[in-house]
């Protein structure tokens, strides 16, 4: 724990450093009143001069607020406060071509704690080594930022519930990528079952319901088809949910043309992370988005509608099913009626 009495008129450094404590161990216990005391200071002046502090704050320990599941109204009163913030700034004076909430939100938090002192701060701003890296305190403090960054936060709380901001995985998406990389790498981390996790798959896309769902899915199993080819398991279970998940993959009647062409359909990144951050983006409503426009790292760089694609969703799915029936046959033996 950082030794802090942390309240709205403490140092800016000594705020930096208990929400970045908050924000980097955001699954411990932390006591919510410096969140709360944040979330006052901006609510009875949403517009203000420290409104930046305050809204960076709140953003910083966005992530521990959501997990919070206590009725202590910590996280109502702090989507309050971000919105009358993104409604008092939102349309402030500027003169920038962009902002920093418009760039990739992960980069910029972790380094903020060190560099929010500067934002108040001109000399130390133009002596950090790091300047280059960071754009200048005034376009930090520039109203549109600030209320770009408070519905940033209010995403993180209430998903889906604001616009004008860059779509993202959610906090709990890029933790399941991160889960199912672990284990296609062949580390899962802790807590991690492999078991589970192939089945877990499995049965959701057995289970799939929207056509988006369903090709996100397929993208993540086929992720997980490469490594139940490889992997050695104690009992068929895991394999045999990957196969009815995959079975259950509509394939498109009569002639399979999309008119796509050979090269239309996208062709699936090779590094864990990558193809299992494409699949989660189909999945999720509010990043499917941020497909489209990576569809680079791909290889690819195809619109949405071609990963939707039915042909190609079903051409996946065969490919995956066919490794995940030979994974099963070569560990455990043919199924007596195989499906
Ligand atoms: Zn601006
Ligand atoms: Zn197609």
């Amino acid at each position: 724990m950082v030794s802090v009495n942390a309240t709205p008129d403490a140092p800016i450094a000594e705020l930096a450093a208990a929400w970045e404590e908050i924000r980097t161990e955001y699954y411990a216990d932390h006591d919510t009143d410096l969140v709360l005391a944040a979330a006052r200071a901006l609510a009875a002046d949403p517009g203000g001069e420290r409104a930046w502090l305050w809204t960076l704050g709140l953003l910083m320990t966005a992530d521990y607020v959501s997990l919070q599941t206590a009725s202590d109204g910590t996280a109502a009163a702090v989507l309050d406060a971000l919105r009358a913030t993104d409604r008092a700034l939102r349309a402030g004076p500027c003169g920038h071509a962009a902002h920093p909430y418009e760039e990739e939100l992960e980069f910029q938090l972790d380094g903020l704690a060190g560099y929010l002192p500067m934002l108040d701060d001109a000399a130390a701003a133009a002596a950090n080594p790091e300047r280059d890296l960071w754009d200048p305190p005034e376009v930090w403090r520039c109203p549109r930022n600030v209320a770009g960054y408070a519905r940033v936060a209010i995403d993180i709380l209430a998903p889906g519930t604001t616009d004008g901001i860059p779509a993202r995985l959610s906090t709990a998406e890029q933790e399941e990528v991160q889960d199912l990389a672990s284990v296609l790498h062949g580390y899962p981390a802790p807590g991690v079952s492999v078991t589970w996790t192939l089945s877990h798959y499995g049965k959701a896309l057995a289970g799939a319901t929207g056509d988006a769902e369903r090709a996100g899915l397929v993208v993540i199993v086929t992720a997980l088809s490469w490594y139940a080819a490889t992997c050695t398991l104690a009992y068929p279970g895991p394999l045999d949910d990957l196969t009815a998940g995959l079975a259950s993959v509509p394939v498109p009647r009569g002639r399979p043309d999309c008119g796509h062409g050979a090269a239309g359909h996208p062709v699936l990144p090779t590094v864990p992370e990558d193809v299992l951050t494409a699949g989660m983006c189909l999945r999720s409503p509010h990043a499917r988005q941020l497909l489209a426009e990576h569809g680079g790292r791909s290889g690819a760089g195809l619109p949405l509608e071609n990963w939707l694609c039915p042909v190609f969703v079903a051409g996946l799915a065969r490919e995956a099913l066919l490794r995940v029936r030979v994974a099963r046959e070569q560990q455990f033996g043919p199924r007596r009626a195989d499906r």
